[in-house]
């Protein structure tokens, strides 16, 4: 996998999905929150527990931080991990709470904002740069599962890059915030609906590319 062709994969996946419209959200803090919520699930589960808290007006950091845990808990039940994803929330909300609201946290650079929200219960990178990218609208890339298996799959079969090169390559490659995000969610697009855990290449717009479909093609000639 060269670091080069990391724009081609962008510009097919675009072709072949269409821009993807993420992160929809009203405000900053319900990306964040989502963010949380949509850890180890579907979005689909993240939303609904989303429209609940919404339903009740608990959407809001300053409402989040103070709210009874076992009514959190039920709000949000249908994003499963439902007693983890509550104290995370909660743990956020308070932090966010304290440190001045979303818009005093904005004003933090990159680098350190991302380290403070690591240190923050239940975030880990990926989480992180959802965060700083789709509600910071930092240019960082989000490596996750999806985009490791994408990238190992084109460059096979050569070993995968480190996460750092991978985040390092693509953020080097595709620069801006809006891109870095819309090729995060045509990875996450393309990974559910052609590159699954069983792929299909057929359908594949970059087949031509990937050393995965060349070695499949040839043992199956
Ligand atoms: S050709 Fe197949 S393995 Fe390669 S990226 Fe496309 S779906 Fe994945």
């Amino acid at each position: 996998m060269r670091r080069r062709t990391i724009p081609a994969v962008f510009d097919a996946l675009l072709a072949q999905h269409g821009p993807q419209g993420w992160w929809p959200a009203e405000d900053r803090f319900e990306i964040m929150a989502g963010a949380v919520l949509v850890q180890r699930t579907a979005w689909r589960n993240a939303a609904q527990a989303i429209q609940r808290l919404k339903a009740r007006g608990a959407l809001a950091a300053e409402q989040l931080a103070a709210v009874d845990s076992t009514f959190l808990e039920t709000m949000i039940k249908p994003a499963g991990f439902f007693r983890v994803k509550a104290a995370r929330l909660k743990a956020l909300a308070r932090f966010v709470v304290a440190s001045g609201g979303v818009d005093a946290l904005s004003r933090q650079a990159t680098p350190s904002l991302r380290t403070t929200l690591l240190s923050q219960q239940g975030i880990g990178p990926e989480t992180a740069d959802a965060i700083l990218g789709y509600a910071f609208e930092r240019p960082v890339f989000v490596v996750d599962a999806y985009a490791r298996r994408l990238f190992e799959r084109l460059g096979s079969p050569d070993p995968l890059p480190s996460d750092f090169d991978l985040k390092a390559d693509c953020e080097a490659e595709i620069s801006t915030a809006t891109n870095l995000n819309e090729l995060h969610a045509l990875i996450v697009a393309h990974s559910q609906r052609c590159c699954a855990a069983v792929p299909d290449c057929a359908r594949c717009s970059l087949r031509l590319r990937c050393g995965y479909a060349a070695a499949a093609a040839r043992c199956s000639a």
